[in-house]
């Protein structure tokens, strides 16, 4: 599962807006940082843990 990362806050509830010069861009909800930039980041599902 793959997340994008903001690169200021590092929170991950972005949200991809349009502009209508600029183009598409990012925005992050927890810190308002606004731009085309931001991590992409490999995320793991943690495994559920297996009662033997
Ligand atoms: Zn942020």
């Amino acid at each position: 599962m793959r997340v994008l990362e903001c690169p200021q806050c590092h929170g991950i509830d972005l949200y991809y807006e349009a502009g209508l010069i600029t183009g598409y861009k990012y925005h992050c909800k927890t810190c308002n940082y606004i731009g085309a930039f931001v991590i992409e980041r490999e995320f793991e599902v943690p495994e559920k843990p297996s009662e033997e």
